[in-house]
């Protein structure tokens, strides 16, 4: 998937999580953001990511510690830790409760991705390491596509009827400004 479906496939998820929990409007849009970049967060292992160009340090770090694309950061595994990180910090910051929605933006956004990359023809090798090394994957393999291939452009449209959708019920006013700026 490239970053642009990631993104909005996670936002199809974050939009009507940000409706149903009690999220307040005004951190609504910095809620999204946290979801876009756990959404983008995966591909730090990757040199040619979207977050790597920008920090091109992490894949030097990733490759340094021997880690392969879709490697380590592409494991259930890793969801885990990232949940034992947030329920670390709720002992060392003293504004969590406020700050929670960040952090659990983050990790849907990473979940999203994870789900994001099933979808693909590759899907994830070993992600339930160690438990098992069968690939996960969402659907068979005809229904799946390959990153940046006309099926993969189609579901991205698909996906933004989706987000127009939800957008109109869940909350037109606030979000349209961040639809325009994303497109
Ligand atoms: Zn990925």
């Amino acid at each position: 998937m490239t970053y642009k479906t990631h993104v909005a496939f996670a936002m199809t998820a974050a939009i009507p999580v940000g409706y149903f929990t009690n999220i307040n409007d005004i951190d609504k849009i910095p809620f999204l953001f946290s979801v876009a970049i756990g959404a983008l967060a995966p591909d730090l292992d990757e040199e040619g990511s979207y977050l790597s160009r920008r920090i091109p340090v992490m894949p030097m770090l990733f490759s340094l510690f021997g880690v392969r694309h879709r490697g380590v950061t592409h494991r259930a595994i890793s969801v885990l830790f990232l949940l034992g990180l947030v329920i670390g910090l709720f002992f060392i910051d003293p504004g969590f409760e406020s700050h929670l929605f960040i952090y659990f933006g983050f990790v849907l956004g990473y979940i999203m991705h994870l789900l994001g990359d099933m979808m693909t023809k590759g899907g994830i090798n070993d992600f339930f390491f160690p438990v098992s090394s069968s690939k996960a994957v969402l659907m068979p393999r005809v229904y799946r596509f390959y990153t940046g291939s006309l099926q993969e452009y189609l579901v991205f449209i698909a996906i933004i009827g989706v987000l127009a959708l939800e957008i109109y019920f869940f909350g037109a006013d606030l979000y349209k400004g961040a639809l325009i700026g994303f497109l």
